[in-house]
Order: structure tokens, then C-alpha cells, then sequence
């Protein structure tokens, strides 16, 4: 474990609603590196304000962070000790960093995680929808069309899916998700951590339903979960596969019972489940 006093680049975690959710390891670091890199100075400036510390800040955002590598890097040269933080949550999980980090990585600076809240990570602990696989998509394309279009290139995921979404386009979301995904399963989770948290479950469908006759449940900050397609049976393709070869076989005039025979054989399966196909193709030839 670090600690910043060494000339690292510490890429902290801040809360994503709730403040008792930074963690000791994080307060401190913030309070002891040379210069924090943070995402809006005022926004940092509040939490530090509420920490009791006075750090000198410096912006790192969208527009200006290619432009900050170059700087940042001399100061890391020079020993310093730079956190990178973001409004809420973890940095480079669809907010600034990435060019950052990716850029001085390259140059073999060393990086440093404090981790911490990270809204998908919270969102999915709590959902009740499966974890072992998911795909974390950011935010859907602003305008429908595109929107509608990831949705459908999304459409046959077996994973669930987690998007970051704001109150302004919740509802045009959940529209498209509704053509795209018609009734799969839904979970909306809202403002995290914070007073009005709220899990809410459903078609997407039936939550802007929920949304339309209450439209406080449209505020707020929002994770959009969605059960992943339902698995491909994988004896489909089997199933498929081993009736070509019983018709085949049956067309070349073996009997049933040698071409359950060696549909087992070459496909696996119980021969008697074989045999009932062959004996309904043999039954129903067209
Ligand atoms: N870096 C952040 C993280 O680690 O989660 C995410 C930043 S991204 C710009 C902001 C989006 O994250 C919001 O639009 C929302 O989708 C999600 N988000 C952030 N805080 C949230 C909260 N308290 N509750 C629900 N979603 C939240």
C-alpha cells in the first residue's frame, strides 16, 4: 500500500450521495497529496471544505484533459503527489481520466487506486439481477435513433445489461427499451445512497407506467439494469443437427432403432430420446 507521499498519480473514488461512504484511506490521501486534478474545482472544493482540508486544485475535465498530461507528468517528474478525482464516484467510469491515466501509464508513472463508490458497482450489489456476468454500457446515444440502435445490437446479450441514465432522458430510454427489449425484466435504481433512494422493478414498459403517475420517481440520478436475454438452449443447435442426421439416415433406409443409435453415438443425448425423434420423423416424413 502507497501512501502519497510518494509521486504517484492516486486515482480516488468520492461519494456518489452519501458522504460517510469516502473512505479513511481516501480523506487522507486527499489530504496529503501536492495537487488534487479534479473534475469541476468547485464541486472538489465543497468536499474538501466538509473534510476540513485545503489542498490546492486544479481542473481536469473533458475539454482540457489532453492538455493537462504534459503538466501533470512534469509535476510526477519533480516528485509530486497528484490525486485525480472526479464529481462522484470513480474516476474514468464515464467521467474524465482515461487519457490521463492511458498517457501516463505509457510513460511508466505509477498509478495508484483508492477505490470507492462506483454507482454501477452499488447498483447491481442491490438489484437481485444476476452479477456473475454483466456489460456496463455508460450512457445509451442521446438521440433515439442511435439509442434504439445499440439497444438492438444489445438485443441478444445473455449478460445483464447496466446503463448510466439522467432524469431528462429516463423516459425516452425506457420507451425505446420497451420497442427494443419488449418486456424483459427491468430494475431502475435511483438516487443512490441519498434520501430518496429507490429500487423499482419491472418491464420498462411498467415503470413508465410508474413514472407517468408519479413523477417524482423520474427524478434523481439513475442505473438502468436489464436482464440479460434468455440463454440459447444449447441443444437447440443439437436438436437441429441430430434431425438432419435421423432423416438422413431414415431416407437411406436404416431402421429407427440403428439411427437413434448413432445419433446418440455422435451427438450425445439418451438414445430413447433419440429414438422417439426418429420414430416421429419416420411417422411424419414431411
Ligand atoms: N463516476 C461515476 C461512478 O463511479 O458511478 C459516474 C459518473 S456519471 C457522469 C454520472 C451518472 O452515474 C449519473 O447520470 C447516473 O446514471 C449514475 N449515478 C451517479 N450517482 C448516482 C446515484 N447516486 N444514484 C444513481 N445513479 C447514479
Amino acid at each position: 500500500m502507497s501512501d502519497a507521499n510518494s509521486a504517484a498519480l492516486y486515482v480516488v473514488a468520492t461519494p456518489i450521495g452519501n458522504l460517510e461512504d469516502l473512505s479513511p484511506r481516501a480523506a487522507r490521501m486527499l489530504g496529503e497529496v501536492t495537487v488534487i486534478a479534479a473534475e469541476d474545482t468547485r464541486h472538489t472544493g465543497r468536499l474538501l471544505r466538509h473534510l476540513g482540508l485545503s489542498v490546492p486544485l486544479l481542473s481536469l475535465h473533458e475539454h482540457n484533459e489532453a492538455a493537462r498530461v504534459e503538466q501533470l507528468d512534469a509535476r510526477l517528474v519533480a516528485g509530486e503527489s497528484i490525486a485525480l478525482v472526479s464529481d462522484a464516484g470513480t474516476p474514468l467510469i464515464s467521467d474524465p481520466g482515461f487519457v490521463l491515466v492511458r498517457e501516463l501509464r505509457a510513460r511508466g508513472r505509477c498509478i495508484v487506486p483508492v477505490p470507492g463508490a462506483c454507482a454501477l458497482v452499488a447498483a447491481l450489489s442491490a438489484a437481485g439481477l444476476p452479477t456473475d456476468r454483466f456489460t456496463f454500457q455508460g450512457f445509451l446515444p442521446a438521440k433515439g435513433a442511435g439509442r434504439r440502435a445499440r439497444l438492438e445490437a444489445l438485443a441478444a446479450r445473455e449478460e445483464t445489461l447496466v446503463f448510466y441514465e439522467s432524469p431528462h432522458r429516463i423516459r425516452d430510454t425506457l420507451a425505446d427499451l420497451a420497442t427494443v427489449l419488449g418486456s424483459r425484466s427491468l430494475v431502475l435504481a435511483r438516487e443512490l445512497t441519498k434520501a430518496f433512494e429507490t429500487f423499482l422493478e419491472g418491464s420498462a414498459a411498467e415503470l413508465l407506467a410508474r413514472m407517468e403517475a408519479d413523477p417524482d420517481q423520474a427524478r434523481g440520478e439513475f442505473v438502468v439494469m436489464v436482464a440479460g436475454a434468455p440463454p440459447r438452449v444449447e441443444e437447440e443447435a443439437g436438436v437441429v443437427e441430430g434431425e438432419a442426421l435421423l432423416a438422413a439416415l431414415l431416407a437411406e433406409g436404416v431402421g429407427v432403432k440403428q439411427a437413434a443409435s448413432v445419433a446418440a453415438r455422435v451427438l450425445g443425448g439418451p438414445r430413447k430420446v433419440w429414438y422417439a425423434r426418429a420414430q416421429a420423423l419416420k411417422d411424419t416424413p414431411c
